[in-house]
């Protein structure tokens, strides 16, 4: 049963329910049946009793022979309607003289006779193995007294009994066949998107396509389901892509400086060369080592930053004197005879990590040094919850104000720069995780403004 399908579990659940529910329903029904027939055919006796008791009457001589029997008595006669029922809905009636002898109708307890004709409240008699209710009733008039007895056997409400069970007996097997078919059928029908499901789960795990969807397009709950699983797996599939362009782009990356030093050193070895040819080398060498190690610096940089949660380990500081520590560190740079100037409002706070927030002011200062014009401006600026680092250098084409966020992206002409392309990466990311938004505003020649804006404490 463990390893059944659900439609399996389900149905032979619903059937087993439902069968206990129908034999139950059956049951019920039968005992209930059987009581009201019962009280059912008791009435009937009483009622038919009473309605022929006023059927009867002592008259002195026949008055209308057509619509009555007469029967003569000591003194007058018993005038009978000819209404008077013998047998009816299996009641049998008749009349008895006060001793007993039995005057008009049927009377199927004759065995009985003389009868008790004590019997004013319905009572059960069995003769020749039958029972019968019977309900006696006395007619007292001035002339004489009178019994009139009713009785139905037994057998009348057997029969009936026996015809509900029987019509049940039929029904019933017939309803839970019909039922469990249903059930089977909607079981089936709502559970068939899970099939669909799992050989869609089953395809992407045998790697066969990443790109499948299960596009259930229902609105219910398994649709529902479907939907989630879909955007997990866009976003898995996102994750994957962006892992594998990561690794490629490093590997591209990494790739040029060190094909630079082996050419560089190859080329040394070719011959015995001077000392300042060696130191040239070396030089070479040197450079192209200090640019795959900051690569390497900004890569792990990076990938720690990408592990980490949203709002993770941050605790108020104090953003102003953070700023004034990063520019008066950076004033030392001075390249390019740029001057660095700093405009922080005091007392600003934010949420954050002080070393997360030092590389983004950093990042974007060394920028605007890298891209900066020779005897060129920088400005850092602090205001409510708006931080910019504005330079007056080479700006960016409008067409790739986009991309300079993306990994590994530098505009041709920053190719130069000696930059691996991350820094912005970086100082985005750095900003997702402190809920901030980074924006750029440039025009070529002019320079350019970047701007952090930090949510509210
Ligand atoms: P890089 O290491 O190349 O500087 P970044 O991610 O920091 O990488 O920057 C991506 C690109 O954005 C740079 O190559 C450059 O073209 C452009 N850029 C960034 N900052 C500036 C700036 N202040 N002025 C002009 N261009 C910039």
């Amino acid at each position: 049963m463990k390893n059944k399908s659900i439609v399996f579990k389900l149905t032979f659940w619903v059937s087993l329910i439902l069968t206990a529910a129908v034999a139950i329903t059956f049951l019920a029904v039968r005992l209930s049946c059987g009581a009201v027939l019962h009280g059912t055919i008791k009435s009937y006796v009483i009622t038919t009793v009473e309605e022929n008791a006023e059927k009867i009457s002592i008259v002195s001589a026949p008055r209308d022979t057509a619509a009555n029997v007469y029967l003569p008595l000591d003194e007058g006669y018993l005038e009978i309607d000819l209404d008077f029922m013998d047998v009816t809905n299996g009641v049998y009636t008749a009349l008895y003289s006060a001793q007993g002898a039995l005057l008009y109708g049927e009377d199927p307890l004759a065995a009985l006779s003389p009868p008790e004709l004590t019997a004013t409240r319905i009572v059960e008699k069995k003769v020749n193995g039958v029972s019968y209710e019977l309900f006696e009733m006395k007619i007292d008039t001035d002339a004489q007294q009178l019994w009139i007895r009713g009785a139905a056997p037994e057998s009348e409400s057997a029969q009936r009994l026996k015809q509900i069970t029987g019509i049940s007996l039929f029904m019933l097997p017939a309803l839970i066949v019909l039922a469990v078919l249903s059930g089977v059928a909607l079981i089936h029908n709502l559970l068939s998107p899970l099939s669909d499901v799992e050989r869609a789960a089953g395809q992407i795990s045998r790697g066969e396509d990443l790109g499948r969807r299960i596009n259930s397009r229902r609105g219910d709950e398994i649709g529902r389901l479907s939907d989630s699983l879909d955007r997990m797996l866009d976003r898995l599939e996102r994750s994957f892509e962006t892992e594998r362009r990561f690794t490629s782009d490093a590997s591209h990356e990494l790739r040029t400086p060190t094909s630079v030093i082996l050419a560089q050193a190859d080329y040394t070895l070719e011959k015995p060369r001077t000392d300042g040819e060696y130191r040239e080398a070396l030089e070479v060498i040197k450079k192209q080592g200090e640019r795959m190690s900051a690569l390497i610096d900004d890569m792990l940089s990076y990938t720690r930053l990408e592990q980490r949660e949203k709002g993770e380990n941050m605790q108020p500081l104090d953003l102003s004197s953070l700023c004034e520590e990063i520019c008066s560190q950076c004033a030392i740079i001075g390249e390019k005879g740029i001057t660095l100037e700093c405009d922080v409002q005091p007392g600003v706070f934010v949420n954050g990590d002080r070393l997360m927030l030092s590389r983004l002011l950093t990042n974007l200062i060394s920028n605007a040094y890298r891209y900066g014009k020779q005897d060129g401006h920088i400005r850092v600026r602090l205001e409510g919850r708006e931080l910019s680092v504005a330079d007056d250098g080479i700006g960016i084409a409008e067409s790739e104000l986009e991309k300079i966020f993306d990994r590994f992206y530098r505009s041709d002409s920053a190719r130069s720069g000696g930059g691996a392309g991350l820094g912005l990466s970086i100082v985005k990311k750095i900003a997702e995780l402190h809920g901030a938004e980074v924006s750029v505003k440039s025009a070529v020649g002019e320079g350019s403004i970047f701007t952090v804006k930090f949510p509210p404490l």
